[in-house]
């Protein structure tokens, strides 16, 4: 795959596919412009090595109207703040205007259009509307992972009008980290799992179980392995029709020789009511004796110092899912303990998945993180070994 790095796009018009879908307040604000942030490097290297750069994105799911409240207008402005340049923004993403302003653009100059999803034929990847998309550039770059393992008009379709097709810096890092830096990994590589269910993850545990030297499961996922090695899981959040997918992960770990540990012992707690954050009686017990009436909210102190013993000894570590039920106090320790246990290893660290990365925010050492995936469902999907349509649409 290409970079922006590898072609000259000094004075020509580029079409920049960005990830801009970002939370607005009721006000029309931007609330949280990581997303801006983090596309900056690109349009930067861009502009100032000559380019005519022309923004895409999407905001939202519009489904495919024209709508106020998914207009991407509130971020042109929080982009000029953080680029220190006026852009200009067009009210739509195709059409003659678009066409006339993209003609007068001058070299470093940035525009913005209007969110792509207002036109059906972004989802349907319609040929027609990517030819129309695709007209007012002359080359591409792709910034926008979170969308990579979608086939739309402005990931793929586009790509069959316009020359060359590279990927931005955004890309390119998350191919590195959750590419070549997993798949020839330094060793021994651990994988921390977790969250809320085994269904979830199952496909990206059965590829990584052909890639890891050792697994640690936590979060209620454990218990539905627990619950298929024939332990008592009390009342925890068990996926009764998984077993069978337990048992099998199960298996394939001992033929592959990666050593799978889950939890010795677990805060456990006799209620929780998500909806007022609170848990009744929290206590510790250990595995195999979890009572009637309780349910597993946490890894517990053992397994913390487990599973920290092993994330000191690797030298990458992937973790996607938290240990517990992170959101209420008092079950928040063990994936804490990750985010500290991660940050004090040596290990390349590689951190994926909304809920992870929000865990290791609020735990404070996500400055420690080597990488931190943003791509939700396409970073599965990459991890998974899915040829994202996105990147294979790009020049070889
Ligand atoms: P990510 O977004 O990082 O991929 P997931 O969405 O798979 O993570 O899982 C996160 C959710 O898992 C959190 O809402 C958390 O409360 C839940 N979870 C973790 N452990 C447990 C548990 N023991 N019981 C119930 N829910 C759990
Ligand atoms: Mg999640």
């Amino acid at each position: 795959m290409k970079t922006i790095k590898d072609v000259s796009l000094s004075g020509r018009r580029v079409l920049v596919r960005v990830d801009f879908n970002v939370p607005l307040n009721e006000r029309g604000e931007v609330v949280d412009k990581t997303r801006i942030t983090a596309a900056l490097p690109t349009i930067q290297y861009l502009t100032q090595n000559g380019a005519r750069v022309i923004l895409v994105s999407h905001l939202g799911r519009p489904k495919g109207e024209k709508n106020p409240k998914y207009s991407l207008k509130p971020v042109a402005k929080a982009l000029e703040a953080l680029l220190g340049q006026s852009i200009l923004f067009c009210e739509d993403c195709l059409g003659e205007d678009v066409k006339k302003t993209a003609e007068n653009l001058r070299d470093g100059e940035v525009i913005l259009l209007e969110n792509v999803r207002f036109y059906k034929g972004e989802t349907d990847n319609d040929p027609a509307f990517a030819r129309s998309l695709a007209s007012c550039a002359e080359a591409y770059v792709n910034d926008a992972f979170g969308t990579a393992h979608r086939a739309h008009a402005s990931t793929v379709g586009v790509t069959s009008y316009l020359s060359p097709c590279v990927a931005g810096f955004l890309i390119e890092k998350e191919i590195t980290y959750l590419g070549d830096k997993i798949s020839h990994p330094q060793r021994p590589l651990t994988v921390i799992l977790g969250g809320a269910k085994v269904s979830d993850k199952i496909s990206v545990i059965d590829a990584l179980l052909e890639k890891a030297d050792c697994m640690l499961i936590g979060g209620a996922m454990a218990y539905t392995f627990s619950a298929a090695l024939g332990h008592p899981t009390g009342d925890s959040l068990v996926e009764r029709d998984k077993l069978d997918v337990a048992s099998r992960a199960l298996a394939k770990a001992k033929k592959k020789n990666v050593e799978i540990l889950f939890p010795v012992d677990h805060v456990v707690s006799s209620a929780v009511d998500f909806s007022s954050r609170s848990v009744g009686e929290l206590k510790v017990v250990q595995e195999g004796e979890m009572p009637d009436g309780f349910g597993g909210v946490d890894i517990g102190p053992r397994t913390i110092e487990l599973f920290t013993q092993r994330i000191a000894n690797s030298k990458t570590v992937l973790w996607n899912g938290p240990m517990g039920i992170f959101e209420i106090p008092g079950c928040d320790q063990g994936t804490f303990a990750m985010a500290k246990a991660i940050a004090e290893s040596p290990a390349i660290s590689i951190v994926g998945g909304g809920d992870s990365i929000s865990a290791i925010q609020k735990s404070g050492y996500a400055s420690k993180v080597s990488f931190m995936s943003t791509g939700g469902g396409a970073s599965l999907e990459y991890l998974e070994g899915k040829v994202l349509p996105g990147i294979a649409a790009m020049d070889a």
